[in-house]
């Protein structure tokens, strides 16, 4: 375990701002974990976890619980299930993108629609990730997590997790530090059927056809790609965390009225009627690019969030709130923000402790 003091929390982040970490460590071997934990018990509150700083907005004021940065790897085969699947069982600082690769290369199916997601894996299920039709959800059959109010190792089921759309148990929590992840994997050479519209097209193929895993996600990275949906070093959008804000539920006389301008209305697997955030952003006038804040503005590809030079956290928590508030004047819909706030945040509700 490797442990630091008073590192800048900016660089560990892909939106690239926030400030100090006081005390961090980065955990590659899952045995020093008990190292940590007495750790974190000499500093005020829970620790902080970070893996890959995707879906984070890290304060300027930096962190004073101990920061864990999970960098523990590795997958292994435990079992065979039902149905010709195949268990794994993760670590939980293993990178999401090469986990999907493998299960592409070993022809086993339920994460190929998940290629292009920053992140590690143990990270995945606090928002139940998710694109194109498939999420965590599908695959996640249980967890093993520190459970900080307990003071030991727990396994949790699937669930147990409580994964909703974009959510879970952990979300918004820092009761649970997530070890490590089982999924099943259903072999197969063939993809779940294709649900989206623009990854049917790019494929050539109508929505609900099965295609080879790696033509799926070859089809789902080109889409990605033209919304600025993959971290790029090279990209003047580059510094991003995805969507900032959730696809928000509407009630049904919104839907109607929203589905009369052409908005996309969808339902969800955990039954909720939803418009995309996106939509709402550039219908009520904010224009791709546009400037909101010092350092901070609309993306020129996709109508989120993203970060230049000057930016600061504070800048960019400020653009939340008044993009929140232009959409909420302009068409009556609330907008939440999906990104976690992480450390001395002195104003806002941040991830709670046990
Ligand atoms: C370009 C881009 C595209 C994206 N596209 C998508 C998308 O299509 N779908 C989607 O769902 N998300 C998407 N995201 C968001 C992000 O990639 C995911 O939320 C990802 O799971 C975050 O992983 P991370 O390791 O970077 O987590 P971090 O950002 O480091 O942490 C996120 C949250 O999880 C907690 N956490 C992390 N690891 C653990 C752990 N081991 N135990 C307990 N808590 C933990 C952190 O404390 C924090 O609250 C995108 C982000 C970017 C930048």
């Amino acid at each position: 375990m490797h442990v630091t003091h008073a590192l800048p929390l900016a660089p560990m982040t892909t939106l690239g701002v926030g400030g100090p970490a006081a005390v961090l460590a980065e955990l590659h071997d899952p045995a020093d974990f008990p190292d940590f934990a007495a750790l974190a018990a000499t500093r005020p509150g829970p620790p902080v976890v970070l893996g890959e700083g995707s879906n984070v907005l890290a304060a300027d004021a930096g962190c004073s619980p101990a920061v864990l940065r999970m960098a523990t790897k590795g997958v292994r085969v435990t079992g065979t299930g039902p149905d010709d699947t195949l268990l794994l069982e993760v670590q939980a600082g293993h990178p999401l993108g090469d986990l999907v690769a493998l299960t592409i290369a070993e022809g086993l199916t339920g994460m190929e629609m998940l290629t292009g997601i920053p992140g590690t894996t143990g990270a995945t299920p606090v928002q139940n990730v998710g694109a194109y039709g498939q999420e965590v959800a599908d695959t996640l059959r249980h967890v093993t997590a520190w459970d900080w109010h307990l003071g030991r190792e727990v396994t949790l089921d699937a669930a147990a997790c409580r994964l909703g759309h974009r959510t879970s148990l952990f979300k918004h929590s820092r009761r649970w530090t997530l070890l490590t992840l089982a999924f099943a994997l259903r072999r197969s050479a063939l993809s779940t059927p294709v649900v989206y519209g623009a990854v049917a097209a790019e494929l050539g193929v109508p929505r609900g056809t099965r295609v080879p895993l790696a033509e799926a996600a070859r089809a789902v990275l080109t889409v990605r790609r033209g919304k600025g949906m993959v971290l790029d070093p090279h990209a003047p959008d580059r510094r991003s965390v995805g969507s900032v804000f959730l696809s928000p539920e509407v009630t049904p006389s919104q839907a109607t009225a929203l589905r009369a301008h052409d908005a996309p209305v969808n339902r969800f697997p955990d039954g909720s009627t939803r418009v995309s955030a996106g939509w709402l952003i550039q219908h009520s006038g904010l224009a791709l690019g546009t400037p909101i804040t010092k350092g901070v503005r609309v993306s020129t590809v996709h109508p989120t969030l993203v970060a230049d030079d000057g930016a600061t956290a504070t800048a960019f928590a400020h653009a939340i709130d008044l993009v929140r508030t232009h959409v909420l004047h302009h068409t009556g819909v609330h907008l939440t923000s999906e990104i976690d706030f992480l450390g001395d945040w002195p104003d806002r509700a941040t991830t709670e402790g046990p």
